[in-house]
Parts: structure tokens; sequence; C-alpha cells
């Protein structure tokens, strides 16, 4: 078909899908108007429900970037396509992007990283196609902060086993779904054996489930290395959502950056397809924006609402623009030749039913557990407390700090087992010569350990609080004959 054919309207025989399409800041309404203009001209049946979220928003004064309407849009059709939103600079505002995440509860963000024609990189002509599959409402991004001293700060790493599982779960069915053959699940366990341990137990734990699936542990800084040094041995990678974050933006970097890289966030009632890319205001309103990552973005959409025939067409035909490289947006074309949004789009809808150079995947549904509704519990057989960490603010030195705190304990089951500083034992014995904050993790243990001792611990507590600052308090427990907790550096 050449420029110049009339546009090919395919209808699927399938219901219309309702989707909210929240444009968005900056580049986000151009980027939307072309994506709906080459979807509607595929014959995606799609009836959109527009909506508002972003700066316009926090300026009227709503904190969470979305109003109630969006929200209940959401609610309804389950089904969201979302433009960039800013986010304002500032104390207090949140993301409207993490609300949407959170309030849905979308838990699953996964991010292809394929090479594409026409795009150079350092890396073309390696054969990169692989997804990254990265946890999207837990870890440190649960947002719980809280200064220890005025100046200690920390972040709460929260990990949990039925948020490990959905995760997991959802990349293997996305490997099966795209006819892939290998996960990797990517943590940093050697280091954080609880948390990210969490990760790697789960996934072990749920891999012979899906005997045709090649599952692997990596460590995930050597996991970024070889994501450097040989991308192309990788095909689905499953993470914690840090991790994700920062290796699935160095990997949307090795074909061709931002621009060009999409993006589905997942939940049991809703899915949001974005770019990754921002809503870049140094080039808003000026046709300049380069629409791939959208399109891309949609194209997963319409394989997630069943319309694969749409979905197809659309990456042949983006595919087929960017193999031949004619009028493409200035931030991928040949210096010089640039075009804009409009036209690219049109490029892209003259393309519509031509096959490229580069087949699809063989898509099929992902095959999803619905998680039961309640609270999630694991039951332990046994629980036992065996003492407590009181993270105490102090500028005295350990020796003093101790003799203090050992005063505290007499007359009480507990007695002092160490005072650590920032994860390295500086008392009752240290080595080096380690550099000291204000800020003490003290660790005592129950001479009976046993399920409850609330007495005892109300008893030490109050004599601690007569005398110094204590933040906060950790029980240590062992749940069913294993220790709950970690042991600082240099205690034994
Ligand atoms: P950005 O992605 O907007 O821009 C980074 C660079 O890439 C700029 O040079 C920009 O011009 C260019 N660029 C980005 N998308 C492009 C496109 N489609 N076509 C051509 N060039 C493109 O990142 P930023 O400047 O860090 O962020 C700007 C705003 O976007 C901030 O308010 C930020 O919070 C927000 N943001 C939103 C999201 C989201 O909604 N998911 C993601 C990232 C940033």
């Amino acid at each position: 078909m050449d420029a110049t054919a009339p546009v090919i309207s395919q209808t699927t025989g399938s219901p219309r899908t309702t989707v909210t399409a929240i444009p968005g800041d900056g580049i986000g309404p151009e980027v939307m108007r072309a994506v709906q203009r080459v979807l509607a001209a595929a014959g995606a049946r799609i009836t959109w429900e527009e909506a508002e979220a972003g700066a316009a928003v926090f300026k009227r004064g709503i904190a969470s970037g979305c109003p109630q309407d969006t929200l209940d849009s959401i609610a309804q059709t389950g089904i969201v396509l979302k433009g960039p939103l800013e986010t304002p600079v500032g104390y207090g505002e949140k993301s409207a992007n993490v609300t949407l995440r959170k309030f849905f509860e979308l838990y699953g963000n996964i991010r292809p990283v394929r090479e594409l024609p026409g795009i150079r990189t350092p890396f073309s002509g390696r054969g990169i196609d692989l997804v990254i599959v990265r946890e999207n409402v837990e870890d440190l991004y649960t947002g719980i902060e809280h200064m220890q001293s005025a100046g200690a700060a920390q972040c709460l790493k929260l990990i949990t086993e039925p948020g490990c599982e959905r995760i997991i779960r959802l990349a293997f069915a996305l490997t099966q779904a795209e006819s892939r053959r290998k996960l990797a699940c990517a943590t940093k366990a050697n280091i954080m054996k609880m948390t990210e341990g969490m990760m790697k137990r789960v996934f072990e734990r749920v891999a012979p489930e899906y005997p045709g699936i090649e599952a692997s542990h990596i460590i995930i800084d050597n996991c970024a290395h070889q994501l450097v040094i040989a991308p192309e041995q990788f095909d689905v990678i499953v993470t914690t959502n840090m991790n994700g974050d920062i290796i699935s933006d160095l990997a949307a970097g090795l074909v061709g950056g931002l621009g060009v890289a999409p993006s589905s966030n997942i939940g049991d009632n809703a899915a949001m397809f974005e770019a990754v890319h921002g809503s870049a205001p140094q080039i808003a309103g000026r046709d300049l924006a380069n629409p791939t990552a959208l399109m891309l973005s949609a194209v997963m959409m319409l394989r997630h609402i069943g319309d694969f025939a749409a979905a197809e067409m659309v990456e042949q035909a983006l595919l087929v623009t960017l193999e031949e490289g004619r009028n493409l947006t200035g931030d991928i074309a040949p210096k010089g030749t640039g075009v804009g949004t409009t036209a690219y789009t049109d490029q892209v809808i003259a393309n519509l039913g031509r096959t490229s150079g580069h087949p699809s995947r063989q898509y099929q549904p992902l095959n999803l557990p619905v998680w039961p509704k309640g609270v999630w519990h694991h039951d332990s057989d046994s629980r036992i407390m065996m003492g407590l960490d009181v993270f105490i603010e102090s500028d005295h030195a350990p020796e003093r700090l101790a003799a203090s705190l050992q005063a505290a304990t007499e007359g009480t089951d507990f007695t002092l087992k160490m005072i650590e500083n920032r994860g390295v034992q500086v008392w009752p014995a240290h080595t080096g010569e380690p550099f000291l904050v204000d800020l003490f993790r003290c660790r005592f243990l129950l001479g009976t350990p046993s399920e409850g001792a609330p007495d005892e611990i109300a008893h030490l507590m109050k004599r601690l609080t007569a005398e110094h600052h204590w933040m906060h308090v950790e029980k240590l427990q062992r749940f069913d004959g294993l220790d709950g907790f970690t042991r600082a550096q240099g205690e034994n």
C-alpha cells in the first residue's frame, strides 16, 4: 500500500470496549490525539471516555491530582490509556501517577524492550527483545518515611509474600502468553535476605508449576551488568519495585530511549497503559512530539482487551514506518529530515495493512489468577518472642550508652545483647573505626523467650522512656523456628 492509498478500516466484529483516556500534561494531548487517530483508522472498536488528571487538577487544589470523576470513570471502564502527568515539584503533593497506581492496586508494571527498526543505537543488530516485569506498589515506594533524629532519615522497605506471588505469577503468565521461554528473577537477596530474599523464595516455590519455562535467579547488580554486556540473553525479567524502576529505564536506553518505550500497569480490576516518557514541556504544543511510545502502549492495550487483530495491524504499520524511515519525528529521523507529530501519524495510518520485516510474536490472552478479597494472612504454627530492638537517638559513646541501658534492664527479664550503628556492631566489641551517627539500634534479649511478654516490654520501655529518646521498637520474633530478624555486622 502506498502513502496515498485510502485508510483501511478493519472491524473485528467484537463488541466495543470503553476506555478512559487521560490526555495528561505537556505533549500528552498531542500524542493521545495521534494514537486515537491511528486506532480509529485501524478499526479498533473503542469508545473513548475522556478524563482529566495532572497539573490542571493540582492547580484546582485537588492534592491527589485525580478528580473523583476520573477515578469513577476508571472504576467503571477498568481500562486506561494515559498521557504523561506532571509531578508538582514542591513539598507535600503526591504524584498523580502514583495515586492512580496505588488507588487501583496496579501491582504489575510491564515494560517491553525491543530493538526497533530504523532506530540506531550502540546496541543495534543485537536482537534485543525482552520484557521487564516490575512490582509496582510495594518496596520503598510505599512512601513510609520517618526522620529518626534531626539528621537521620529512614524509609521502610516493605515486601510481602502475596505481593511477590502476584507479580511472579503475572511474569510467568506473561512469559506463556507471549510464547517466551525464559524468566529470570532479579533480586538483591544476598544482602537483603528477608525482603529481597522473599521475592527469590516465592519465585523458587512457584517456578516448578511452570515446567515449560526456564526459570533462574540473578543478583540485580549482575543483571544490570549483563543487560549492558549481553542484553540479548534475556527474555523476561521479574523484579522488585526499586530494582525494576532502575533497570527498566536502563533497558529502554538500550533500544532508543524513553521516546519509544511503552508500558502497562496491571491490576486485578484495572489496567493502565502509558508511555514511559514524561510531559516534555519544552516541546509541548509544537507538533514535535514522537507518539511512538504511546502507540506501542496502545498496542499492548489492544492485546489486553483481546483485540489482537487491531494490535497486530497498528504494530506492523509502526514497524513499516520505522523500517522505511520516511516521515519520522525529529528525535528519531536522520538529521534535517524530521516531520511533525501529525505528519508522522499520517504516515503510520498510510501504512496500516502492510507487513514489516519484523514479524510479531504469537500473543495469547494473559491468564492471571484472581486473588481472593479480604485480609491476606499467613498463619504460623509457632511465634516466639525473643526480645526487642529499640532505636535510640543518642550522642553518647557506645560504652556510656550501654551502661545506661544495662541499668534500665535491672529487675527485668531483658539483657542488653548488643548495640549497633548503621548496621555495624559497636558494643560490646567492634572492629575497625566505625563512623558513628546519633542513631543506635539497641538489642535486648529476653531471658525466657515466650509467646507474648507484654508486661516485660512495658516495664523496659517505661525505664527507657525516662532516660532516652527512642524512635521505634521492633519485636524480635521467631516464626516456626526461624529467626524473623537479621544480625548486625560483627554480631554473633
Ligand atoms: P521527559 O520524558 O518529559 O523528557 C526528557 C527528554 O526527552 C526531554 O528532552 C524531552 O523533550 C524528550 N522527550 C520525552 N518524550 C518525548 C517524545 N514523546 N518525543 C520527543 N521527545 C521526547 O522527562 P522530564 O523532563 O524529566 O519530565 C517532565 C515532566 O514529566 C515532569 O513533571 C515529570 O514529573 C513528568 N513525568 C511523568 C511521567 C508519567 O506521567 N508517567 C513519567 C516521567 C516524567
